[in-house]
């Protein structure tokens, strides 16, 4: 069923505290803690408590849990202290995108100077 946990999702496992992660933030809803491969001096990952393959799909099943993601990433770029001088979220989506954990997850980067167009 939509948003429930699934056996074989690492993130679903660092949700239920069977995978460990550097939890920076976390809420009844949404959990926030720091990738595991950082591109940048901020690198955390924002993700819901339920399990949606990807952003659009958790943003059309539960719109108000999106928002919570959203508003979330904000509160990391604030709490690492990266919301003066600029940071991006990026949601990758589908293998051509880089995606490889279909957990939906919002990349919060900051810390150092971030190209437009990404590449
Ligand atoms: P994506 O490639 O957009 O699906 O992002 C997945 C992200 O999860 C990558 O940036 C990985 O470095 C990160 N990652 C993979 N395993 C872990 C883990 N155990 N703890 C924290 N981050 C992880
Ligand atoms: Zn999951």
């Amino acid at each position: 069923m939509a948003g429930e946990p699934e056996a074989d999702c690492l993130f679903c496992k660092i949700v239920a505290g069977e995978v460990p992660a550097t939890v920076v933030r976390e809420t009844d809803t949404v959990v926030a803690f720091q990738d595991i491969n950082p591109q940048a001096p901020c690198h955390v990952l924002v993700i819901p408590k339920a399990h949606y393959r990807d952003a659009a799909s958790l943003a059309t099943a539960d719109p108000a849990l999106a928002a919570d993601v959203l508003r979330e990433t904000g509160a990391v770029a604030t709490q690492l202290k990266v919301d003066a001088s600029g940071y991006r979220v990026v949601f990758n989506t589908g293998t051509g995108a880089g995606q490889t954990v279909f957990h939906a997850h919002a990349h919060v980067l900051g810390g150092r100077g971030l190209e437009w167009p990404p590449g």
